[in-house]
């Protein structure tokens, strides 16, 4: 099985009398209540999902992400992973926090759930981060309008967990220590991740299947971004219903694991792309499948730098990049623009927005476009967040 990045797998969970006394020791902290997103980094960290950063960025980590899309040991990393406290709550404490100190996280129930042990705080220029790493400053992306509601002043420093969070869809998310052990108990040795954030439409399933059909596949690990919804998104037991519907109904048992990855979801193309096969080579995965615009929004991005930047920046990982996919009337199958001789006029579409349009109006879903097991559960409605 393929290496952590970095080579090992960062635990910062604490157990134990060590636990017990630190749970004791974080009522006494002073506290920050980091916005969800962070929430969700700070335990990824600890998880080991982000290895090898043990915790939030400092300065120097940042700007080699921003100069060199690498870590300081030259190690690939294309988002920062940052802590600018926002909340007013915090004023207070950020104001006489320094090195050396350690501070209580607070989640939205409440709980402080971590301890943060800082080594330094600095302001960082929120314009040079956009840029290098979303590719525009433009406030109008969904990321780039979150950094610019968060604080002037990055918070860095190591994480230790208390407390697992309390997640919308907990029943399938699993640890990158798990999923290997997993892996292991169902005797695969190349693992092949598949990224996304939507139900599965009939082009995801195919690039899925061309994955699993690979000589050098054992396993496909389906692992769906569910984390702060934002309008217009799907709800996380709806997604995890859908692909519970398609790997249950379609798929061999011992030849699909799927689980849930809740973490904010980063828009930002090819740097996105590599971001996101970097948390999958962590949990145990050595392929990693990249379609067309992987991680975009809107027009920011080509379609196909995501497919181009692993030659950039290889990370051992073997991308199984797809051109665009579709079904074709003409070849009456799935196709791709590297397999299909017809005009765009004998594709169906398969595209997001047209399968929310026909959902909105109560227009049925072909089976060209969705299983019927996904089409009944999205049908029923309710099952995107409107507000
Ligand atoms: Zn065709």
């Amino acid at each position: 099985m393929i290496d952590p990045h970095g080579g090992r797998l960062i635990d910062g969970v604490l157990k134990g009398p060590e636990r017990e006394r630190r749970i004791a020791e974080a009522e006494h902290l002073p506290a920050l209540h980091p916005h969800i997103d962070q929430v969700y980094d700070a335990e990824k960290i600890a998880l080991g999902a982000y290895s090898p950063l043990s915790g939030f960025m400092d300065r120097n980590t940042f700007e080699s992400v921003l100069a060199s899309r690498r870590l300081p040991g030259g190690l690939p990393w294309t988002i920062p992973i940052l802590f600018a406290p926002s909340d007013p709550r915090d004023a207070a404490v950020l104001a006489g926090v320094k090195g050396g100190d350690a501070v209580a996280l607070v989640d939205g129930a409440g709980r402080r759930f971590a301890i943060l042990t800082v080594s330094e705080t600095f302001p960082y220029d929120k314009g040079r981060y956009a840029e290098a790493t979303f590719l525009t400053k433009d406030p109008a992306h969904p990321n780039v309008a979150d950094l610019l509601a968060a604080g002037p002043t990055a918070v860095a420093g190591k994480i230790a967990l208390l407390h697992r969070l309390d997640l919308p869809v907990g029943r399938f998310e699993l640890t990158p220590a798990e999923t290997r052990q997993e892996f292991l108990r169902l005797g695969w040795k190349h693992v092949a991740a598949y990224q996304c954030r939507n139900p599965p439409h009939t082009a995801h399933e195919y690039l899925q299947r061309c994955t699993l059909d690979r000589e050098d596949v054992d396993g496909l690990f389906i692992h769906p971004v569910v984390g702060r919804l934002k309008k217009g998104d799907y709800l996380p037991d709806v997604i995890l219903a859908c692909y519970e519907a398609l790997v249950n109904n379609y798929y061999p048992k011992d030849r699909v694991l799927l689980s849930s990855l809740t973490v904010t979801m980063r828009y930002a193309g090819p740097n996105a792309a590599l971001f996101y096969a970097i948390v999958r080579k962590n949990y145990g995965c050595d392929r990693y499948i990249v379609g067309r615009d992987q991680a975009g929004v809107g027009k920011y991005y080509d379609p196909f730098a995501c497919h181009r930047i692993f030659d950039e920046l290889p990370i051992e990982i073997l991308p199984v990049r797809y051109p665009e996919t579709f079904y074709c009337r003409s070849c009456g199958g799935m196709a791709t623009t590297k397999t299909c001789a017809h005009p765009v006029s004998a594709r169906v579409s398969t595209a997001q927005t047209l399968i929310r349009e026909k959902l909105k109006k109560g227009e049925p879903l072909p089976p060209e476009v969705l299983r019927p097991e996904v089409a009944a559960i999205l049908a029923r409605g309710g099952e995107i967040l409107n507000d």
